[in-house]
């Protein structure tokens, strides 16, 4: 049984950057379909002993093209959303530190070279989806930008996603309506980047 995230915060702890009635229907209603959706997808399909990860990572094996859809669609909505929860916090660590810290001067230049990044993507990206910062193995890290509710894994990468940026309109509209780079910079502000040099230990590790 595949488990939203239990919020580390109060749903109005991130006012005014993320508004609570936002919170309650992106986490409390959105969230939660994507959640309800890919168990019932995953127990159909067989899967429901996997993990999200191993379910993303193996897409081609569901032969049922409207199963492998469903599992896709809903995997990644569930997936993506319990990183996108994850990662910000109303009172986190506001840059990186350690390995993590080296491993973005080494591949992007700089910390604000890399949110510079992410928040382009996320703002070119043509209707809804998803900006990620993902690692490999071997602890190299990626920007990059996916549709819908794609992401690094179900991409087949092979990337592991840390840190990410949902710009469905669900996830701002209530309050930022058609300005997409405010909430962009509204959100990105928020990020926990202690729990993302977690993430990325956890990957590298
Ligand atoms: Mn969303």
């Amino acid at each position: 049984m595949f488990k939203q995230i239990d919020l580390a915060y109060d749903k109005n702890a991130l006012e005014p950057s993320i508004d609570t009635v936002t919170m309650e229907t992106h986490y409390g209603k959105h969230h939660a379909a994507y959640t309800k959706n890919f168990n019932d997808a995953a127990e159909k399909a067989g899967l429901a002993g996997k993990s999200v990860e191993e379910i993303l990572g193996n897409l081609s094996s569901v032969e049922d093209e409207a199963l492998r859809r469903a599992l896709r669609n809903n995997g990644g909505g569930f997936y993506n959303h319990n990183l996108y929860f994850q990662t910000i916090s109303p009172d986190g660590q506001r840059a990186p530190e350690g390995p993590l810290a080296e491993a973005i001067d080494r591949d992007f230049g700089s910390f604000d070279a890399l949110k510079e990044k992410l928040a382009s993507l996320a703002a070119a990206q043509f209707g809804s989806g998803w900006s990620f910062l993902s690692a490999d193995k071997d602890g190299k890290l990626y920007a990059t930008a996916s549709p819908n509710q794609d992401n690094p894994i179900s991409e087949g990468t092979g990337r592991i996603p840390i840190a990410c940026v949902d710009v469905w309109e669900h996830a701002y509209y209530l309050k930022y309506k058609n300005l997409r780079a405010d909430y962009i910079a509204a959100y990105m502000a928020l990020i926990d980047w202690g729990i993302v040099g977690e993430n990325y230990a956890r990957v590298t590790g």
